[in-house]
């Protein structure tokens, strides 16, 4: 717990960020990091508060006054050990996560919380680093084979829980590299590939098996999949994107989100241009969310000459509202680093055609909007017309593929679209379960890595008929098996 008067002597850190105009000069990571002395500062103010609220915020279930005690007092290692004993991979969470810990942390109800995500990217580096991080492989093998289809951070952590398991576990991935959106999503000035490629060496090394470029329900079809495996995670995301339902959508210079990044992404990995870029264009982006926002970074880095990022809903409010109280997470105004770092941001703003010239767009018309009685209302005479080169649509997703397995197995969806999963991981066809966005939606990292743990104890307690020795959330068994 740190120490308890620690909060009052120390103001909090978050994550240090390395200078704006630098970070935009180069695809690294903006983060830096926080420093041994810092940490312990930052460590000490958890301050034994009783009935922490962190650890149900936290989708994990981190022990985090664990964790923070030993930082506090220099035990590294066991920060570590209590870390890695609830999370498979706190260098992407401790990077990348939201953190609805810090929204739940006692501290926040009138004040600064710990920073939690920062702790875990320091606890996890330093054991890097110090070589504590090494492949476990389990001490015995049961036979089971386990097919994993989809490399993200739910089909990864699945498959590493199973691996410890004892159960054989591949990893099938369509792509041709390995770790879902972590991968060809997320901009590399949030997240390095280099952190994914050292923790899937460690996870090969453990014994699980990778292939490539196999395409379940296409190459390869899903009930023989299934028929040649014990059992089978369905981890394929949920990355059918929502469309902009206006005529002109078909014109040159309007793109999806995600078509836009992979080809940043593709860029960085291979050296060579992008397919697609903002160079010199001015860009709109269509949707305010966190996809909108690393489209926006992207841009900038790219050198786009001008750039805004359009919202359809009205800017929340600077303060927690009375009906979003502590713990819960606060739906409040809050700024990007991306959009800390430069372009502009436009809200309650509806978009209502799209204007062209020889087959290129040219100019995007939109209307201003108010939210009364909770619908949104246009407000008259405030008809715009925006200029533009590159209509980014970052609009969210609307489910998984689902086709190949409504056909090839016959599964049943709910009524979002998602994969059905009734009891908890387990869908209506026997030994097929599904773990991630596949199952909720588009969600988090956290959120996938929680539920490839669940559906890992799912699974294990399908295989050998009894309940999993897995643990989920809190204490997890000890690397090396049963
Ligand atoms: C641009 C962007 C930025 C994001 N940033 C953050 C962030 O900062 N923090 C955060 O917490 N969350 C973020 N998210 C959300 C987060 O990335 C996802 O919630 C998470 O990756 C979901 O993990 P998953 O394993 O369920 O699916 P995915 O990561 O989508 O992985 C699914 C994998 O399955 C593969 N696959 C699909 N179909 C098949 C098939 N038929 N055969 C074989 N393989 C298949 C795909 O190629 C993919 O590799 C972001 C999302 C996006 C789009
Ligand atoms: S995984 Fe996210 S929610 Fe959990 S402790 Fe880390 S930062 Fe907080």
């Amino acid at each position: 717990m740190g120490k308890p008067t620690g909060f009052m002597e120390w103001p909090r850190t978050p994550a240090l960020k390395r200078d704006k105009h630098e970070r935009l000069g180069d695809s690294r990571e903006f983060t830096a990091p926080l420093g041994p002395e810092e940490s312990l500062k930052q460590a000490g103010r958890c301050m034994d508060c009783g009935v922490p609220t962190c650890h149900q915020g936290c989708p994990l279930g981190n022990v985090i006054p664990d964790f923070n005690d030993h930082v506090f007092h220099d035990r590294w290692r066991a920060a570590w050990a209590s870390l890695s004993s609830t999370n498979n991979f706190p260098e992407f969470t401790g990077r990348l996560c939201p953190a609805p810990c810090e929204a739940a942390c006692v501290l926040a109800i009138d004040g600064d919380p710990v920073a939690i995500e920062a702790m875990e990217k320091e606890i996890i580096e330093r054991a890097f680093a110090e070589g504590w991080v090494q492949p476990r492989p389990p001490s015995f093998r049961t036979g089971k084979k386990v097919a994993v289809v989809g490399s993200g951070p739910a089909g990864l952590a699945a498959a590493a829980q199973l691996n410890q398991a004892g159960h054989q576990v591949t990893v099938f991935e369509r792509d041709d590299q390995l770790g879902g959106l972590l991968r060809y999503g997320i901009p590399d000035f949030n997240l390095e590939k280099h952190v994914i490629d050292r923790r899937l060496k460690l996870l090969a090394a453990e014994g699980i098996a990778f292939r490539t470029r196999v395409d379940v329900g296409g190459s390869v079809g899903w009930k023989q999949l299934a028929g040649e495996h014990d059992a089978t995670l369905i981890a394929i995301g949920a990355r059918r994107p929502r469309e902009l339902q206006l005529p002109n959508r078909e014109l040159s210079g309007v793109v999806q989100a995600m078509d836009y990044l992979d080809a940043q992404n593709r860029a960085i990995a291979s050296g060579q241009p992008p397919a697609l870029t903002a160079a010199g264009k001015r860009v709109v982006i269509l949707g305010g969310g966190d996809t909108g926002s690393d489209c926006l970074g992207t841009a900038l880095r790219q050198g786009a000459s001008e750039v805004l990022q359009v919202e359809l809903m009205p800017a929340p409010p600077d303060h927690r509202t009375r009906d979003n109280p502590w713990p819960q997470w606060p739906v409040i105004f809050r700024s990007s680093s991306s959009q800390d770092e430069g372009g502009t941001r436009r809200f309650a703003l509806l978009t209502k055609e799209l204007e062209g010239a020889d087959g290129k767009l040219v100019a995007l018309h939109a209307v201003q909007v108010e939210l009364v009685q909770g619908q949104l209302r246009e407000v008259p005479g405030s008809q715009t017309r925006l200029e533009v080169d590159l209509l980014l649509l970052a609009m969210g997703f609307v489910g998984p593929d689902t086709g190949s397995l409504c056909e090839q197995l016959q599964l049943a969806l709910d009524p979002r679209g998602n994969v059905k999963v009734d009891p908890p991981f387990a869908t209506n066809v026997p030994g097929v379960f599904c773990a991630g966005d596949a199952m909720r939606g588009a969600s988090l990292i956290v959120w996938a890595i929680s539920d490839g743990r669940e559906a890992a104890r799912a699974i294990d307690a399908f295989l050998v008929g009894q309940p999993s020795v897995l643990q989920t959330r809190g204490r997890d068994v000890p690397f090396g098996g049963r």
